[in-house]
């Protein structure tokens, strides 16, 4: 009797003491993780993930990163090499690179579309994009974004155009509007053969350094140029120099045109020689990188010399390459 009352004492007492011990040792709740459904509600009621969130929302925004091919493990932390791969992502979508994953990058992140501008018009005679989302196949590395800027030229484009080809490559030209409008023709047949064509500024000015009339004038004439010459709008702008700023990146944004710049230079300009340039790309390229090469403004002897080797090599090592810059 008396050993059953000190039980009956003790139970509830014990009972308290584990709840408690429980809610200490208990792992902190997931800061950010409300229910994420399998199906795909709109981006905007995703949660804003940073540095240091965890939960289901980090998980699915890592499985999507990967389906991406920006590899990332899937652990529902928010870590450096997450907010990394966020940042690539966004610069190859023309996201502002905040490394955070906001309502724009959910939303391109989810996008289902061959990519950047998939909201866009797609002309009939486009050729069948390979799906930025489509999960890596086996053997498959990833994807290079290879963009060329100051063209076209007549004596380089064509060259570029060939090799492309060669390698069922699709690539982005960020073409200047006054040689958009000397050589139309060629700007037809980056568009025909499934290439981005994007906007370099009529006459490559430094944005920075011209007035909000100015700029206007500059990207306009450009974006018209090129959309009377492919019929379809222009949906994206590399800044000559990499020349920025909030003002001039607001102004560029106003004109419907998102900032697309890079994540390798291969300083081909400055003709280091082939081995040089190739080896720039290829010592250190990862999916989703955005590669920056020429095929206007001087002799391009050594970029499409490199441009083979490095499309030779990186198909060889499984990897596709897409475009920016396309509905
Ligand atoms: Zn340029």
């Amino acid at each position: 009797m008396k050993a059953r009352s000190l039980a009956a004492l003790l139970l509830p007492a014990m009972i308290l003491m584990l709840v408690g011990l429980a809610a200490l040792v208990a792992p902190t709740k997931p800061q950010a993780a409300p229910a994420v459904d399998s199906t795909r509600p709109r981006a905007v009621n995703r949660p804003i993930l940073a540095y240091g969130s965890r939960g289901a929302a980090v998980r699915q925004a890592q499985t999507l990163l990967s389906r991406h091919g920006y590899r990332v493990p899937v652990t529902g932390f928010f870590g450096a090499l997450t907010a990394r791969q966020v940042r690539r992502f966004q610069v190859a979508h023309g996201i502002r690179s905040t490394g955070n994953v906001g309502p724009l990058t959910w939303g391109k992140l989810l996008d289902g579309g061959g990519g950047p501008a998939a909201a866009r018009p797609v002309p009939a005679a486009r050729p069948t994009p390979t799906s930025l989302t489509a999960p890596a196949a086996a053997g498959s590395a990833g994807v290079v974004y290879l963009t060329f800027d100051d063209g076209p030229t007549p004596d380089w484009t064509p060259r570029v155009l060939e090799l492309l080809a060669r390698y069922q490559a699709r690539a982005t030209f960020f073409v200047l509007g006054r040689s958009a409008a000397a050589y139309p023709e060629l700007v037809r047949q980056e568009f025909a053969a499934g290439h981005g064509v994007g906007n370099h500024t009529w006459s490559h000015r430094r944005l920075t350094g011209l007035t909000a009339a100015q700029l206007a004038a500059e990207v306009s004439a450009t974006s018209g140029a090129i959309q009377r010459i492919t019929g379809a709008p222009v949906g994206c702008l590399r800044p000559p120099f990499a020349t920025v700023d909030a003002t001039s990146a607001d102004q560029v944004r106003a004109l419907g045109l998102r900032l697309v710049l890079w994540d390798i230079d291969t300083n081909d300009w400055l003709r280091p020689g082939t081995g040089a340039i190739a080896g720039r790309v290829l010592g250190r390229v990862r999916s989703g990188d955005v590669i920056l090469m020429h095929d206007g403004g001087g002799n391009r002897s050594q970029t499409v010399a490199a441009l083979e080797r490095v499309l030779a090599t990186l198909s060889a090592r499984g990897y596709r390459f897409h475009a920016l810059c396309r509905g």
